[in-house]
């Protein structure tokens, strides 16, 4: 056993999905703390300091959002991956807008839980960024050289526009986390930017089909239907 394992708090007042949560990341040797009220989730969160929370945003005592806003507003960078009923849209928005890292909608299974909460874990190890020693980013054949700004795919050059490349930058820079249109816009284009969701739908596009991704594709890009975007994560 090592003394090392990652901590995780599960705040949720589902019994059955608390449960199921804590057995499964439990089986995969994470240490795993309960709550099931926003207030003893902050209380526990103090005294524990764990490494990730699984955020429920529908408790009983107060709105899950609450807990991010008394995270964030101590800077604490501790990943944060909400769990969402799946009609909850603007939740989710406004979850991720307030710095949760990642959302997984209820009912889920355990393979997503587990990968996404190895993300979280990665990117906060990483402190943000998955740029590796060499000045490059990986996925699949697909390389992001930052020195050069050069992305290629299996070696070969891909031409993108400026634009395309930022935006692919970006989400590469925030593996593990879901990036709001909204977040996208304000740091493609800046915040006075009013071009709004369009704009961005477009060169998303044309940066898929660079990249040879057809609709439905998630091999580097993944679009998260009405909430934002993210970059695929290489499979351990
Ligand atoms: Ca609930």
């Amino acid at each position: 056993m090592n003394n090392n394992r990652y901590k995780i708090l599960v705040i949720e007042d589902e019994n059955n999905i608390r449960s199921f949560a804590k057995a499964i990341l439990e089986a995969n040797d994470y240490q795993v703390l309960t709550a099931e009220t926003c207030g003893n989730g902050i209380m526990m969160f103090s005294s524990h300091r764990p490494d990730l929370v699984l955020l429920d945003l529908g408790l009983p005592d107060k709105d899950g959002l609450e807990f991010i806003r008394f995270l964030r507003d101590r800077q604490e960078v501790v990943p944060i991956l909400v769990l969402s009923a799946r009609t909850n849209e603007a939740d989710k928005i406004e979850a991720l807008d307030l710095g949760a890292n990642d959302y997984i909608t209820k009912p889920f299974g355990t393979g997503e839980l587990l990968a996404r909460v190895r993300a979280a874990l990665r990117v906060s190890r990483y402190n943000g960024s998955m740029l590796a020693s060499d000045g490059k980013f990986t996925l699949h054949d697909l390389v992001i050289d930052y020195d050069r700004r050069i992305i290629t795919i299996a070696g070969e050059e891909i031409k993108l526009t400026q634009t395309e490349y930022n935006i692919l930058v970006l989400l590469a820079r925030h593996t593990g986390k879901v990036l709001t249109y909204a977040t996208i816009i304000r740091e493609v284009w800046g915040p006075s930017d009013d071009g709004g969701v369009k704009k961005l739908q477009v060169n998303m596009a044309n940066l898929r089909k660079k990249l040879g991704e057809k609709p439905g594709d998630n091999r580097y890009i993944i679009n998260e239907l009405g909430v934002g975007y993210r970059i695929c994560e290489e499979t351990h």
